[in-house]
């Protein structure tokens, strides 16, 4: 892919801290978490959302780690919404309450996405390593939608909960949710260090399919349910953050600008930082966004196969995680060499689920249990 050809980011993943009081052994943050030394100041985010905005992108999403985390979050919201960003706050919820919900919504924060772990609030509370975080969770909903701000709860989904998907779906109907969506856990960073302990059997994929069919009929017309049938059972790959370069960037609590947010995970990488590069810049120039970008870099099958510029080739990052090459053909597709390790991972899915690696700042190796 040309330089001339590449078109302006559609959406910006604000990574503005990793400090987050729950626990999810799925959390897509890298294993190496940063604590609050080091995170970018108030002065560089506002700065980092007046590029975004002028580069072109349309979205911000507010994330982390928990991004109500970062007291300055209402000021860095209100920029946002000045410059012209549509504004999506991701989050555990569990550190809003009227107030914060208040001051947010009058800051002009368009949208909130919530995520639960569960229906039932022993395993909810489980899952998320924090005793109290579904009930909180409910509360704060309800004061969202009270505030009059559009809601989509999030439920991520695997072997230690997938049971109660029904449940789940009423649940968030009955919080008000306008969407939901329906995620499987992704394989990488610390949901590949927990894999045993959250891959569904096929069986278990079968019917909740079954439950966002008869769901999706249910409530068409009030309220959107998305879903993915997950990697390791499909036959094609994704179009992975619509495509290396393409659409989406992240930039990382310090500042690091990444082409998707598990890209720390990958090798010989020299990701660049706002506090060193224009946004636009990295997003045109970079060796980092400039890497996967287009389908120059494929290797066979993909460099001749009809869906190249529909899949993009997957999933660098598990590609990485199965193969060890990052820039090789998604494992997911039926065409690569590498299919059969799924395989593997899936025959195992059938026994006893390992124990869970809790995510705590301090890396894995603090983290048994
Ligand atoms: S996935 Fe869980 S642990 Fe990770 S940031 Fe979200 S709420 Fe926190
Ligand atoms: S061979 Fe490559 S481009 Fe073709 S479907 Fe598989 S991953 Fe996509």
């Amino acid at each position: 892919m040309q330089i001339e050809a590449i078109e302006p980011p559609l959406a910006l993943l604000a990574e503005v801290t990793h400090r987050c009081p729950l626990q999810c052994p799925y959390c897509s943050n890298p294993v190496q978490l940063r604590g609050a030394s080091g995170e970018l100041t108030t002065a560089e985010w506002l700065r980092v959302l007046t590029a975004a905005a002028a580069i072109g992108v349309l979205q911000i999403h507010f994330s982390g780690g928990e991004p109500t985390a970062r007291v300055d979050l209402p000021e860095l919201v209100r920029h946002a919404v000045s410059t012209g960003l549509y504004t999506n706050l991701i989050t555990s919820g569990v550190l809003l309450d009227q107030r914060r919900v208040d001051i947010l919504a009058e800051a002009g924060l368009d949208h909130v996405q919530i995520s639960f772990q569960d229906a039932e609030d022993v395993n909810g509370d489980r899952i998320a390593g924090m005793s109290g975080a579904q009930k909180k969770k409910r509360e704060v909903s309800a004061i969202i939608r009270r505030a009059g701000l559009p809601l989509t709860v999030n439920l991520v989904v695997h072997r230690q909960n997938l049971e109660r998907l029904p449940e789940m779906l009423d649940m968030s109907v009955a919080l008000g949710a306008s969407r939901i969506e329906v995620a499987h856990v992704q394989y990488y960073g610390w949901a590949l260090a927990n894999r045993d302990a959250l891959l569904p059997s096929r069986a278990q994929l079968d019917r909740a399919t079954e439950a966002v069919d008869a769901a999706r009929a249910r409530l068409a017309g009030a309220v959107v349910i998305d879903y993915v049938v997950p990697d390791y059972y499909a036959h094609l790959p994704k179009a992975c953050m619509g495509g290396w370069g393409r659409r989406f960037l992240t930039v990382t609590p310090t500042g690091l600008v990444l082409p998707c947010h598990a890209a720390e995970s990958l090798p010989g990488f020299d990701f660049p930082s706002v506090r060193d590069w224009p946004l636009g810049e990295i997003w045109r120039s970079s060796d980092a966004f400039n890497r996967f970008r287009g389908t120059a870099w494929m290797p066979e099958p993909c460099v001749t196969c009809d869906r190249r510029e529909i899949d993009w080739g997957g999933c660098r990052c598990q590609a990485f995680a199965l193969t060890g090459n990052a820039a090789a053909t998604d494992p997911a597709c039926g065409r690569s060499p590498d299919h059969g390790l799924l395989d593997v991972a899936v025959r195992e899915a059938e026994g006893e689920p390992g124990p869970f690696v809790y995510r705590r700042i301090g890396g894995k190796a603090e983290a048994a249990g």
